[in-house]
């Protein structure tokens, strides 16, 4: 089995799966947090319990924030694909991302010139961009620079049997670039897998970028990562340029794996 049948496979069954559980388990942790809440009102700020009942509270608020993620991860990527241009739409969206990494962060954008148009929910850019800039920020983890850029490149028959990740045809680009940490070859060829994660308990849930992963394949777009310990990490999303060419000719399924280079 090829590497992108047997992550679409994955993905799948740990979709289904995690739909399940995190439905089940956010009912019951609204009762503990119903619960503890109220029992927060009763007891006194100075009793010993009152801090008991707080981290109690913080780990259901966390246990939450999982489920909440998983549930979003499970669902089926219900879209509403619009034509819109990439740049435009990455623009709209620059200062929720600026809020998202935070004022030690630098973020650039450069647009490439021209009009770049996708088929696709904007929801969905927007997606991909919050989760590649939560972990540019964290690979930073204080002072650096973020980049996003749009352009747009072709590939031809030729080039794609030298490069197998890719199918011919006209591409947008959207790439993000961070002066962090990079990554080492181990996470490299791991860091599509749902839950995995190099994060510390509670700080990283591993599904950000099988989320990102599974919105591309979903419109037969590829990624690209680039990535080297201490030099940083560039990660390459191509998405069919909306008219161009060969883009009709795709048929829907997993996107090539990606790889590190
Ligand atoms: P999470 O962020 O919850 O850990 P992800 O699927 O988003 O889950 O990322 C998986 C792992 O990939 C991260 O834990 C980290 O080790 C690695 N990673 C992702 N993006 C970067 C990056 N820009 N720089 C360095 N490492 C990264």
């Amino acid at each position: 089995l090829s590497t992108q049948l047997l992550q679409a496979q994955k993905m799948e069954s740990v979709g289904r799966l995690a739909g399940g559980v995190a439905h089940d388990f956010n009912n019951m942790l609204s009762v503990i947090l119903g619960y503890t809440e109220l029992a927060m009102h009763r007891v006194p700020p100075h009793d010993p319990l009152y801090e008991d009942l707080r981290e109690i509270l913080s780990a259901a608020k966390r246990s939450s924030e999982i489920t909440r993620q998983l549930l979003a991860f499970a669902r089926k990527q219900t879209s509403s694909p619009k034509v819109i241009d990439l740049s435009d739409t990455v623009e709209n969206m620059l200062k929720m991302l600026r809020r998202l990494i935070g004022e030690d962060i630098d973020l650039a954008w450069n647009p490439g010139p021209g009009l770049w148009t996708v088929n696709m929910d904007p929801a969905q850019i927007s997606q991909i961009l919050a989760n590649l800039l939560v972990n540019a920020r964290d690979a930073i983890g204080g002072v650096g620079k973020v980049t996003i850029e749009t352009g747009n490149v072709s590939f031809d028959q030729d080039y794609c049997e030298d490069h197998n990740e890719f199918l011919p045809g006209d591409y947008v680009v959207l790439a993000v670039s961070d002066d962090g940490c990079g990554m080492d070859r181990k996470t490299r060829d791991r860091l599509f897998e749902p839950f995995f994660t190099t994060k510390e308990v509670g700080k990283g849930t591993g599904l950000g970028l099988a989320t990102v992963y599974g919105i591309v394949s979903q419109n037969n777009g590829f990624i690209n990562v680039y990535s080297e310990p201490g030099q940083g990490t560039t990660f390459r999303i191509y998405l069919p340029r909306h008219g161009g060419a060969l883009s009709t000719a795709h048929q829907p399924g997993p996107a090539t794996a990606p790889r590190g280079t």
